[in-house]
């Protein structure tokens, strides 16, 4: 790459121009114009965008995209509310590609405008990814202003969600995007490599794309015209609202593929080697914006992409457009549907419904990576479900503690477990899926389904926090819940539980103790209901254990040989089953992790996940999954 943009900028006016931009104007004309035509453009969606509710933030961008594929230059206008309660005179936005600096990529700031508007600006923060605006005049609560921010970007030559890789260009968190400000302060957390660390509002976007002719784009929103503009170059404008950020992707090799489901039109993007798998992508797409609409809330967009990207990771969400790695696209397509699954799932928690992805990464992931589950359900029936589970949460999880790895919260924040991506995705992502899946079995499906549709409903298009996700279930299921999301979400370990002791004949007598196991620091004894089954007679009871011992009677009209604890493995944690001729407990639960070979049997596709990334990157399988 040459040279250009790599720098980052600490005041105004450092670095080069950009280089072999023909005829496009760096700076934007005048931003009242830009106001203007954004106004223009987005007023027959006003009636629909009331609905969504107020949105703090509005850009028009303009950009070139070099022919290289990796230099891309232009402005942003940016209209923003003040609706803190506070007046504000010091503006953050967030310069993702600054993270990139090491493996060449960078945002250089060129200007930050006008004068009249903006006093000064800097760039600071962790890895430099904060764009420090100085007004002239502070923004009273209530009140909105408008300024304009000219960059160059320099795209770094990785296979990564930004990077030029291949025939690919992958544009994920690339524009100078507003930071939140809550209860009064900036919220600019750092980058994170191998998951989200974004945080944004719902917004307006009015996107020019002046692109090399013959390059093929997916986009967030909808393609609304496109214009030659001289032989070598075209125009296109792109229109989204309500939506957490825009990304793009392109190609030149790029092939479509596009089907509709109702008013959805569902677009596959793939290199022409990919075919197959582009088109077995659209039809999970399909399915996946299908069933997630008719349980979770309908999809709120027209379009929605799916564009295969060169990257280490399988997938990555964005709003209206996921990328998902192309590895994928040959060989096992079970995991690719489920990247699939997990992405789309993503368009309901984390764009939908947003949430401090650094602070509470739960919040979209769980739920995202139990909805991949709910697909395989929604989709192929509940066996299908099963299966998907055990193969891309349930032993996978269990090959992380076994291993030795340590059974931690699912509520952590990114910040707690940066450096360890294995770590992170078995909290964030497998226990988490694993205490969703425990919860609606204790709730039961419909108020299980219930919340989630509340949830949905009653945070679209804003931000929610993990309290908002509590209630929805406590609401729809009419109890206290807080017992449950503090036992498995905020509080870590894994419960063991042993059957010590049976004894009397039709009327048994059954104790049952539980030890937490897989954690450092050992928590309260967790209050769950533990199947207990009696072998040979066939019988089933629930025991709620909610301390170190607990002792119950049954009268069965059998005597047992076996009495095996959480026979089917609801909850995680290696049991310990009662067995007469020994007259003590014995490590019997078939699924227990003891062998690597059984999990090899029990989890191929998992496997052959884990070693393809072994080939690529020692981290998980997904920086999203
Ligand atoms: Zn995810």
């Amino acid at each position: 790459m040459s040279g250009g943009g790599r720098a980052r900028s600490k005041a105004r006016g450092l670095g080069p121009r950009p280089l072999g931009v023909r005829g496009f104007k760096s700076h934007p004309p005048h931003y009242t114009a830009q106001i203007l035509l954004l106004l223009l453009i987005l007023c027959p969606l006003a009636v629909i965008a009331e609905e969504r509710g107020p949105r703090g933030t509005s850009y028009h961008i303009r950009v070139e995209i070099h022919p290289t594929l990796d230099l891309i230059s232009g402005w942003e206008v940016v209209t923003w509310t003040n609706r803190g309660s506070s007046p504000v005179r010091e503006l953050h936005l967030r310069l993702y590609p600054n993270a990139f600096s090491g493996q060449g990529g960078g945002i250089l700031i060129e200007d930050a405008g006008p004068q009249e508007v903006v006093l000064n600006y800097s760039v600071s923060g962790p890895q430099n990814t904060t764009l420090i605006l100085l007004l002239r005049d502070p923004v009273s609560p209530g009140d909105r202003v408008s300024f304009n921010v000219s960059f160059v970007i320099t795209v770094p030559h990785i296979a990564d969600r930004f990077g030029l890789s291949g025939d690919i260009l992958a544009l994920g968190n690339w524009h100078p995007i507003m930071s939140i400000l809550r209860d009064g302060s900036w919220v600019d957390h750092p980058y994170f490599e191998h998951g989200e660390c974004f945080y944004s509002e719902a917004s307006d976007y009015l996107v020019e794309v002046i692109a090399p002719r013959g390059l093929v784009i997916a986009a967030t929103g909808d393609l609304k015209s496109v214009e030659e503009l001289d032989e070598s170059r075209e125009l296109q404008v792109w229109v989204a609202e309500s939506v957490r950020d825009f990304s793009l992707t392109a190609s030149w090799r790029y092939e479509i593929s596009q089907a509709t489901w109702g008013d959805v039109t569902v677009y596959s993007y793939y290199l022409p080697e990919h075919r197959e798998g582009g088109e077995a992508v659209l039809q999970y797409a399909l399915n996946a914006i299908r069933v997630f609409s008719e349980h979770f809330s309908p999809y709120p967009f027209s379009s929605f992409r799916v564009a295969e990207v060169e990257a280490w990771f399988g997938g990555m969400e964005y709003p209206q457009l996921i990328m998902v790695s192309g590895n994928f696209y040959t060989g096992d397509k079970r995991t690719l549907e489920m990247i699939v699954a997990h992405e789309t799932a993503h368009q309901w928690w984390y764009s939908l419904v947003g949430n401090d992805q650094w602070e509470e990464p739960w919040l979209d992931e769980s739920l995202a990576e139990y909805s991949q589950i709910l697909y395989f359900e929604w989709v192929y029936g509940p066996k299908d479900a099963e299966r998907g589970f055990w193969d891309f949460v349930g032993n996978p999880y269990y090959l992380y503690i076994e291993g030795g790895g340590e059974a931690l919260p699912t509520g952590i924040s990114v910040g707690q477990v940066a450096d360890d991506p294995d770590a992170y995705r078995a909290a964030v992502y497998l226990r988490g899926a694993w205490s969703l899946r425990m919860l609606r079995s204790i709730i039961g499906d419909q108020p299980f389904f219930e919340a989630l549709r509340i949830y949905a409903s009653s945070h679209a298009y804003g931000i929610a926090t993990s309290q908002d996700l509590i209630h929805a279930f406590e609401e729809a299921w009419g109890g206290d819940l807080n017992w449950f999301f503090q036992e498995w979400i905020f509080e870590g370990c894994v419960p063991s539980y042993n059957v010590t002791s049976v004894q009397g004949d039709s009327s048994l007598r059954v104790e049952i103790r539980q030890e937490l196991t897989h954690c450092s620091q050992p928590s309260s004894p967790k209050k769950m209901p533990v199947e207990l089954y009696f072998q040979p007679c066939g019988s089933e009871v629930k025991v709620w254990v909610n301390q170190t011992v607990v002792e119950a009677t049954f009268d069965l009209n059998c005597t047992p040989e076996y009495v095996i604890p959480d026979p089917r493995d609801r909850i995680p944690g290696r049991d310990f089953a009662w067995a007469s001729k020994w007259n003590q407990s014995k490590n019997v639960n078939s699924r227990r992790v003891n062998t690597p070979l059984l999990l090899a049997i029990a989890s191929i596709g998992s496997l052959a996940v884990l070693l393809l990334l072994t080939i690529r990157r020692s981290s998980d399988i997904e920086r999203d999954q």
